[in-house]
């Protein structure tokens, strides 16, 4: 990986059980940059950032973070260290409010965004204060998933498809929503299928087949490689 990278995966291999899912990922992510893992349904994105997280308990290769070795570190080892997950069914509690969701996370770094910071990021949810989480449209749900997360102090945010089933004023949100992120000194791994919205967000693209990274395309050469992505992707 980049010398000055804040993430590098190495030869990233995981199981569910007995099934093999992930065959030698290899990334890097830069400080302060936006990278997304693209790729057809069960590439291997999701199951990737799971492995970063300390998820999943079968893996084999190397994580490492600002330095640190995290490959045998758990899931609240790896959030100490400054890494957060945000799910793709981003895992909002229905009972609670949406006071109480943005609460729930510890923040176990300093420097974790209060919750009255996140309200001036998400100011649609302050008016929804004590709304319970399902009463929220998607779009709403997500910026939740997205503003709970940054309570917890974390630097390097990972989000699963945060577009997904969205309509497309919403991702525009979601996308605003990134920038000011990445302007804020965040650094991010995006899962997407929708290359389109990954190009409007992201510095570089990683291309995942089959359990593997098969191609890192800079977004600034996505358009000129835009037939070769077609075939990745198979759209
Ligand atoms: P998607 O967009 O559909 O989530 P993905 O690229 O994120 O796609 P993964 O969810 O990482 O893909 O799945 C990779 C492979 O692992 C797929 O073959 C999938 O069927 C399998 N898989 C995912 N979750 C499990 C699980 N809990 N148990 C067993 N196999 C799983």
């Amino acid at each position: 990986g980049a010398e000055d990278a804040l993430l590098t995966v190495s030869n990233l291999e995981a199981w569910y059980g007995e099934s093999h899912v992930l065959h030698g990922i290899n990334f890097d992510v830069r400080p302060g940059e936006v990278v997304t893992l693209l790729g057809r349904n069960g590439a291997g994105k999701t199951t990737t950032l799971k492995s970063v997280m300390g998820i999943l308990p079968k893996r084999k290769g190397s994580i490492v973070f600002q330095g640190k070795e995290l490959m045998h570190a758990p899931s609240r080892h790896v959030a100490k260290e400054g890494i957060a997950y945000c799910p793709e069914e981003r895992g909002i509690f229905a009972s609670l409010s949406v006071e109480e969701n943005l609460m729930l996370p510890p923040q176990v770094k300093p420097g974790g965004m209060s919750v009255e910071q996140i309200f001036t990021l998400f100011p649609n949810l302050k008016e929804r204060l004590h709304s319970q989480g399902t009463k929220l449209s998607g779009g709403e749900q997500q910026m939740l998933a997205i503003g709970r997360i940054l309570r917890t102090g974390a630097k390097l945010l990972l989000l699963d498809e945060p577009t997904e089933g969205l309509a497309p004023v919403i991702i525009q949100q979601i996308g605003r929503t990134i920038a000011m992120l990445k302007e804020q000194g965040f650094t991010i791994v995006l899962v997407e299928q929708n290359f389109r919205f990954a190009s409007t967000v992201a510095d570089r693209h990683y291309v995942v087949e089959q359990g593997k990274v098969i191609d890192m395309i800079p977004n600034a050469e996505l358009e000129a490689n835009i037939g070769k992505l077609h075939a990745y992707l198979g759209v």
